[in-house]
C-alpha cells in the first residue's frame, strides 16, 4: 500500500482469483473454464474483420449483440445490458443499487467476490449462513427488506434452488433488488429469467465465460427489467462507456449463432461430470450433487489442501479454500473426458502412494 492510497480503502482485502500458472502445463480444473474451444464462427469472427477496425471505438451500446440475446432469450433489448464479464455486473450492481439504508445481503458460503464489493462500497452487509450440508433456506431469503445476491446454482458448491423458491424471494421483497447470479446455470439448473417480465427487482446475472467457452474475452450480460437495466447503464457511463471491445462483440455475436454448439459441450460437460462423480464414488469420495461445471468433493483420507498440493505436484490443478467449513473439500472444474481422466488416474495414484496422509 502507498501513502498515496485513500484511507477508505485501507482495510479493504481484495479478491483472490484461482492461479492462472504461466510457468508449466497443467491439467487445469482450477477456474472452471470451458475445456472446448470456442465455436469455429467466434474464431473466424475474432480473426477476420474486426481485428482491421480496432482503430475505430467500438458500439458503446453493443446493439448487434443485444438484439441478438433478446432474441435468444425472448425479452426486449431494453432488458439486456452487456458487460465486461460478469463481475462487472455485480460490481455495478453493488454500486447502482446499495447503500447505507439499503444494505445487500448473501449466503457466507458463495462466490468470494461478494463481500469484497460490500467492503468496496463500504456496505453493511447481512451474511446468512448456508445449512451444514450447505443447502441454502430460501424461507431465510424471504420478507428481508434488503437486496439480495444469490448464486444459483452456487458456488463453490455446485448447489442449485428451484425457480419457484426464487419467485419467493423476489416476491416477498418487491422494494429491494434481488440479483441472481447464473454464471453456472447452463449446466443443468433451471434459468430464473422469465421472471423479469413479472418482476421489476429481479435482476439475472449471466456470462459467456463458462458454458460459452469465452472466459478469455470478458463478456457478460444481465437481463432484467427496463429501468433496472437503465440504471446499470448510468453507472457504466459514469464509469467506462466502451467497456467491451470490438473482438469481444463480434465473438459474442457469433457465439449467440453457436448456440448449438454450447449446448453440445454442456450436455458433454454434465456427462463427464457424472462419470466423474462415480468414479470418486468408488474411491470413497463424498460429492456435493452439482449443477454446475465444478463438483465440490471431498476425500475420504486427506484435507482438502493435501490433495490440491499432491494434485498440483502432478500436474493437476484444482482449488481449495483453507476456511473451517470448507477445508476438507477441494472444488473440481468438469473438463474433458480425457482431463477427468488423468485427473481421476492422478488421484488413484496418491491415495495409492500416500498412505501417510491418512488423517481420518
Ligand atoms: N459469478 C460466479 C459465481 C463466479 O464463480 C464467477 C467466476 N469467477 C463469476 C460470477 C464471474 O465470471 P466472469 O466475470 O468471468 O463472467
Amino acid at each position: 500500500m502507498s501513502r498515496f492510497l485513500s484511507a477508505r480503502f485501507a482495510a479493504l482485502e481484495a479478491y483472490v482469483p484461482g492461479e492462472q500458472p504461466q510457468d508449466r502445463s497443467y491439467v487445469k480444473l482450477n477456474t472452471n473454464e470451458s475445456p472446448f474451444p470456442p465455436s469455429p464462427e467466434v474464431i473466424a469472427a475474432v480473426s477476420a474483420g474486426e481485428a482491421e477496425r480496432l482503430n475505430l471505438y467500438p458500439d458503446p451500446e453493443g446493439r448487434r449483440l443485444r438484439k441478438k440475446l433478446a432474441d435468444l432469450y425472448q425479452v426486449g433489448e431494453e432488458n439486456v445490458f452487456l458487460s465486461n464479464g460478469s463481475d462487472d455486473i455485480l460490481n455495478f450492481a453493488f454500486m447502482a443499487f446499495c447503500d447505507q439504508e439499503r444494505p445487500v445481503a448473501f449466503p457466507d458460503i458463495s462466490y468470494g467476490f461478494y463481500p469484497v464489493f460490500a467492503q468496496l462500497y463500504n456496505l453493511p452487509a447481512t451474511v446468512i449462513p448456508l445449512g451444514e450440508d450447505f443447502t441454502l433456506n430460501p424461507e431465510d431469503y424471504c420478507e428481508l427488506r434488503q437486496n439480495i445476491v444469490i448464486a444459483n446454482p452456487n458456488a463453490p458448491t455446485g448447489l442449485a434452488i428451484s425457480v419457484a423458491d426464487i419467485e419467493g424471494i423476489v416476491r416477498s421483497n418487491p422494494d429491494h433488488v434481488v440479483v441472481i447470479d447464473e454464471a453456472y446455470v447452463d449446466f443443468g439448473a433451471e434459468s430464473c429469467y422469465p421472471l423479469i417480465r413479472q418482476y421489476d427487482n429481479l435482476l439475472v446475472s449471466m456470462t459467456f465465460s463458462k458454458s460459452r467457452s469465452m472466459a478469455g474475452a470478458r463478456l457478460g450480460f444481465a437481463l432484467g427489467s427496463a429501468g433496472l437495466i437503465r440504471d446499470l447503464n448510468k453507472i457504466k457511463y459514469s464509469t467506462n462507456p466502451y467497456n467491451l471491445d470490438r473482438l469481444t462483440l463480434a465473438a459474442g455475436e457469433a457465439a449467440v449463432d453457436s448456440d448449438g454448439y454450447y449446448r453440445a459441450n454442456c450436455r458433454t460437460i454434465m456427462e463427464n461430470r457424472a462419470y466423474t462423480v462415480g468414479e470418486l464414488d468408488k474411491l470413497g469420495f463424498s460429492t456435493l450433487p452439482s449443477q454446475a461445471n465444478f463438483i465440490f468433493t471431498r476425500c475420504p483420507r486427506m484435507d482438502g489442501g493435501q490433495l490440491y498440493r499432491a494434485l498440483k505436484d502432478r500436474g493437476v490443478l484444482v482449488r481449495y479454500w483453507d476456511k473451517p467449513a470448507l477445508r476438507d473439500y477441494v472444488r473440481v472444474t468438469i473438463g474433458s473426458r480425457e482431463q477427468m481422466d488423468v485427473f481421476l488416474a492422478q488421484v488413484r495414484n496418491i491415495l495409492k502412494e500416500e498412505p501417510a496422509h491418512e488423517n481420518r
